[in-house]
């Protein structure tokens, strides 16, 4: 039987790991020649869709090599790069692709035999576990009309080999993944957050959801007693039954809206939080991929 060889892309910083891997080969020091190498400019650069491309083209590993904490030639693209990683990780342990065919290392251009190392240990570990996917897939199409975050989306969906149960915890300091959160039972339905919106995340439905306003509305009094706050808790009160439906309102009819939210969109740019008065929104440090794989 042929022994499994698996494919490891390796993310190299031209300043520390890409040097490293370079003296490797001139000193002729022995190591897997499973691995694929990528140069970067730094380790900051490196973006989840780079290595998810990397599983979808038929890595078995990809490890992300960066120069040592404290010696980054831009100061701190290897700690963004750290925080990115840990979120794939997360990311691919939910889509049951398993967060241990990701790994960071810190390597300066003086550590070529630790470079070496790496390789071997990687190569070892992703032997064990064999390939990462049953079987070859297509690549994920990139749409020019569609954003960045809709085709990182599309990939994690592609790639996905069990839908993902629970939200993902953002790791501090990665800014730019989050999901937004709206409290119905504040809305007054101004629309602004729909209006700043850069990425058409939010949409007015005509349509009021008493229900959710009904059940949440006496939990979320914030110490002011707005004219929306009363109604809505008077009609909590005299309610007699739990409302079953949304209600529709009349065209022509103003204040009253669902803002709805496609979290596929959104680039959390928070701005809708921001211009929200009413202090309706909320922005949460979480990734829903159930939400997202749907
Ligand atoms: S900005 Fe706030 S109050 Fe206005 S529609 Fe959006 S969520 Fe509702
Ligand atoms: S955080 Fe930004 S992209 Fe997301 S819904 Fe709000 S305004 Fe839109």
């Amino acid at each position: 039987m042929n022994k499994f060889e698996p494919t490891i892309l390796a993310f190299c910083c031209n300043y520390c790991a890409y040097a490293a891997a370079d003296i490797a080969g001139v000193s002729r020091m022995q190591y897997p020649t499973n691995v694929r190498i990528v140069r970067l400019p730094c380790s900051g650069k490196v973006d989840i869709t780079y290595i998810l491309r990397g599983f979808e083209s038929g890595a078995d590993g990809v490890i992300v090599c960066a120069c040592l904490k404290g010696g980054c030639h831009f100061v701190e693209g290897n700690l963004f790069a750290e925080n990115r990683i840990k979120l794939t990780k997360d990311i691919l342990e939910a889509i049951g692709i398993g967060g241990e065919r990701l790994d960071m290392y810190f390597i300066s251009s003086a550590m070529a035999p630790k470079f070496v190392e790496v390789v071997k240990e990687v190569t070892e570990k992703l032997r064990k576990l064999g390939p990462a996917l049953p079987k070859k897939i297509q690549l994920t199409k990139q749409d020019p009309e569609a954003n960045k975050r809709t085709f990182l989306y599309n990939m994690i969906k592609n790639l996905a080999l069990r839908r993902p149960e629970n939200v993902i915890t953002v790791p501090e300091g990665l800014e730019e993944f989050g999901k937004i959160e709206f409290n119905p039972s504040k809305c007054i339905g101004c629309k602004k957050c729909e209006e700043i919106c850069p990425e058409k995340a939010i949409d007015s439905i005509r349509e009021l959801d008493l229900s959710t306003i009904l059940k949440t509305s006496m939990d979320q009094t914030d110490g002011r007693s707005t004219k929306r706050q009363r109604l809505y808790e008077t009609l909590t009160k005299i309610a007699r039954k739990s409302p079953s439906k949304p209600i529709s309102i009349p065209e022509g009819f103003e204040g009253f809206y669902k803002m709805q939210y496609d979290p596929k969109k959104c680039v959390f740019c928070e701005k809708c939080r921001d211009v929200c008065l009413e202090k309706t929104i909320n922005s949460v440090k979480e990734l829903d991929l159930y939400a997202i794989t749907a």
